[in-house]
C-alpha cells in the first residue's frame, strides 16, 4: 500500500464523521425554533382568551346600559300615565310601557348571555394560563437537553477536527488537494475500497491487474476508478493485528497486506 494511503483512509473516515456531525449541528437552530414556536403558540392562546374576555365585558357594559335605559323609559311612561286626559292617549301609553318592559326583558336576556359567556372566557383564560405554564416548563427541560446535546456535539466536532488536522499533516499538501477535489465532486467520498472485483463506491468492474497491484504491500502507486475517479484501495479484512489502530478511529480497516 502506498505509504500515504493509510492517512487518506483515516482522513476519509474523519471527513465522513465531520459531515455527519456538521449535519447534526445544522439542525439545532431549527429544533430551538420549533420549541419557541410551541411556547409562542401557547402564549397566543392567552392573548386570544384575554381579547375575548375584554370584548365580552364591553358588551356586558353596553347591555347593562340598555337595561337601565329601557327601565328608565318604562318608569317615565308609568309616571305619565296618571296625567293623560283621553282614553286613546292612555292606551297608547300602555302600549309604550309594554314595549319598554319587553325591551328590558330582552336586554336582560342578552346581558345574562354575556355574563355566562364571560364566565366561559374566564375559564378559557385560566386554562390557557395553566397550559402555558406546562408548555414553558417542558420547553425549559427540552431547551436544556438541546443545549447539552449541542455542547456534546460541539466537542465531537472539535475532536474530529483535531483528528483531521493530524491526518492532513501526515500527507503532502498536493495529495490533500487532490483528495479534496475528488471529495468535492463526489459527496465527500474520494476513496473507494475494492469490493470483490469492483469499485466499492460506484460498483464498476476493476481490472484484475489493478487489484493485484493494490494488493501488493510494496505497491507505491495510486490507482483511480476509471468511472467515478475515486482513489482505490484494497483492505484485507481477513488478516489484521494492525487494523485495530486504524479501526479505533472509526475507519474501515486497511492493514498492510501480508503477502
Ligand atoms: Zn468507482
Amino acid at each position: 500500500m502506498h505509504p500515504h494511503l493509510k492517512y487518506l483512509i483515516e482522513l476519509q473516515a474523519v471527513d465522513l464523521r465531520l459531515i455527519e456531525i456538521r449535519e447534526r449541528m445544522s439542525r439545532f437552530p431549527k429544533r430551538l425554533a420549533e420549541l419557541e414556536g410551541r411556547v409562542n403558540a401557547a402564549r397566543q392562546q392567552i392573548t386570544t382568551a384575554k381579547d375575548a374576555l375584554t370584548g365580552s365585558l364591553k358588551e356586558r357594559k353596553t347591555y347593562e346600559m340598555d337595561v337601565e335605559q329601557w327601565k328608565e323609559r318604562a318608569k317615565k311612561y308609568r309616571n305619565q300615565s296618571g296625567e293623560v286626559k283621553t282614553n286613546e292617549a292612555y292606551k297608547a301609553l300602555q302600549h309604550e310601557i309594554q314595549n319598554a318592559d319587553n325591551e328590558v326583558a330582552k336586554a336582560e336576556d342578552r346581558l345574562l348571555d354575556r355574563m355566562v359567556a364571560g364566565e366561559e372566557y374566564e375559564r378559557q383564560l385560566k386554562a390557557a394560563e395553566a397550559t402555558v405554564k406546562q408548555v414553558e416548563a417542558a420547553a425549559n427541560v427540552e431547551r436544556q437537553k438541546i443545549q447539552a446535546e449541542y455542547n456534546a456535539t460541539q466537542k465531537e466536532l472539535t475532536a474530529a477536527e483535531a483528528v483531521r488536522s493530524g491526518a492532513v499533516a501526515a500527507v503532502p499538501e498536493d495529495l490533500v488537494d487532490h483528495y479534496e477535489r475528488i471529495a468535492k465532486r463526489h459527496g465527500g467520498i474520494s476513496l473507494a475500497e475494492i469490493r470483490g472485483e469492483g469499485c466499492g463506491q460506484c460498483g464498476v468492474h476493476i481490472r484484475p491487474h489493478v487489484i493485484q497491484q493494490l494488493q501488493r504491500p510494496e505497491n507505491e502507486e495510486f490507482f483511480h476508478c476509471e468511472t467515478c475517479t475515486r482513489i482505490l484501495y484494497y483492505a484485507d479484512h481477513g488478516a489484521a493485528p494492525e487494523s485495530a489502530a486504524v479501526s479505533s478511529a472509526g475507519v474501515p480497516a486497511a492493514p498492510p497486506h501480508e503477502n
